[in-house]
């Protein structure tokens, strides 16, 4: 059974969550674009659009049971006219050849959700760059929204936003830090106070903005035999695997570096899918690692600034231009080491392409959707890529166009019915238009 260490209630309350960032704060007011939010007031078409722009979701923005029979009617309705527009442009390849080439290559970095909150947070954080002189004080960050404000700053403003982030995280830090001393037993009465929520926040960001769904969510056998896409099987069991072994390290207290995670969709994972010890332990390595981090950084942002004088008294300096420095500068401050189980995820993935793209140059006709497993729309315009036209490719083209056709014919009887939606295509729908993989945004 799986024992939610911090459940949503334990999140900061609102005047806890604007003390940890200001920007999550102000985009929990917002209404943001989610698949269980789609209600019958929705502009389908322009939605349906929205949707194929990004090739459906990420596994963070999926649909889950609580919703209400209305907003079934109009998700069955969103994601048809979806399906019914790649039907469209698959069905006249050699027409929108280019236009397909252009989703595709996007597919794997986009998430209709995402994109609008990514915009959501854009402007919040312009904003906050045009209000604010960061050198007298830095309103206070979750490292996620830092980040952002560290690639929108000038480099003047970079060492103070870096100083005062560091305080924030050495703060945090302290308060984390404490947790060995805790009785394993008594652990989960320190959790429910505000101390590990708050660590959450800072290192994550607000759960309720940034909604993390993990295929661990969910009972693990019965997730993975729901799921029809290979390649995110292949993901998903990774990603269950991955978990088990932080498990095992949070138990033993070892080798945590090449388990614990780094980036916030694990993080929040951990928190709220493994028990309280889990939480207490992957969330400490999680702020530590982050303070050591903005601390190396620091440093080489000092390193780099005296080098630079040096070497511009050198006969041999070569002025490097402003936009490289910056660039380089804000890597510096705001980059964290790469997170074990993204890493993982990225590796089951090529392993699930691989797997697909060879189904599909064995498998004789009539057998390919068998073989090559039913794909999701990502997952199938990351191995459309991959396939160099020819027969391979006309093969996984009318394996995907047989699976839309007949989702969309299913979806069709479903929206002129009036006895409520069976679940069922819907449950199928959202398969094909979601993906198990995080946002690769959020690998570094
Ligand atoms: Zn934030
Ligand atoms: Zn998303
Ligand atoms: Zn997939
Ligand atoms: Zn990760």
């Amino acid at each position: 059974m799986i024992v939610a260490a911090l459940p949503e209630a334990a999140s900061p309350s609102a005047a806890d969550a604007a003390s940890v960032c200001v920007v999550c704060e102000a985009l929990r007011r917002e209404n943001n674009f989610r698949l269980d939010e789609i209600d019958a007031t929705a502009d389908i078409a322009a939605a349906g659009e929205a949707v194929v722009d990004s090739m459906g979701f990420c596994g963070s923005h999926a649909l889950f049971p609580n919703s209400t029979a209305d907003k079934d009617v109009a998700l069955v309705r969103l994601l048809r006219d979806a399906s019914d527009r790649v039907l469209g442009m698959l069905g006249d390849e050699s027409r929108y050849f280019e236009r397909l080439l252009d989703l595709f290559f996007a597919a794997d970095r986009a998430c209709a959700a995402c994109k609008v909150d990514d915009q959501h947070a854009a402007q919040r954080v312009h904003r906050l760059v045009d209000d604010t002189d960061f050198s007298l004080a830095c309103p206070p960050l979750c490292y996620a929204h830092y980040r952002n404000i560290a690639y929108a700053l000038k480099a003047p403003a970079l060492p103070a936003l870096a100083r005062a982030q560091l305080r924030t995280a050495e703060r945090i830090g302290a308060q984390v830090g404490t947790i060995d001393s805790w009785e394993r037993s008594g652990t989960t009465e320190k959790i429910t106070g505000a101390t590990l929520p708050r660590a959450l926040a800072f290192v994550a960001g607000d759960s309720r903005t940034t909604r993390n769904h993990s295929w661990l969510d969910q009972d693990g056998d019965e997730a993975l035999a729901q799921i029809r896409c290979r390649v995110c099987v292949e993901i998903a069991g990774a990603e269950q695997h991955w978990f088990d072994m932080v498990k095992r390290v949070a138990a033993l207290g070892e080798d945590s570096w090449t388990v614990f995670p780094t980036c916030r969709i694990h993080v929040h994972a951990c928190a709220r899918f493994g028990d309280a010890w889990i939480a207490a332990s992957t969330l400490r390595y999680a702020v530590e690692i982050t303070r050591d981090a903005l601390h190396a950084g620091i440093e080489a942002l000092d390193y780099d600034k005296s080098n630079r004088e040096i070497a511009a008294k050198s006969v041999f300096y070569r002025r490097q231009g402003a936009a490289y420095i910056l660039g380089q500068q804000r890597k510096m401050i705001a980059s964290l080491p790469r997170c074990p189980a993204c890493e993982r995820a990225l590796v089951a993935q090529e392993r699930g392409i691989a797997g697909v793209l060879q189904a599909l140059r064995q498998a004789r006709s009539g057998r390919v959707d068998e073989e090559a497993g039913g794909l999701c729309l990502k997952h199938f315009a990351t191995v459309y890529l991959h396939t160099l036209g020819g027969e391979t490719r006309s093969r996984l083209v009318a394996m995907q166009t047989e699976r839309l056709r007949g989702l969309s014919a299913r979806l069709a009887q479903i929206g002129n019915a009036d006895d409520p939606v069976t679940g069922d295509a819907l449950r199928q729908a959202i398969d094909m238009w979601q993906t198990a993989i995080s946002r690769p945004e959020d690998v570094r």
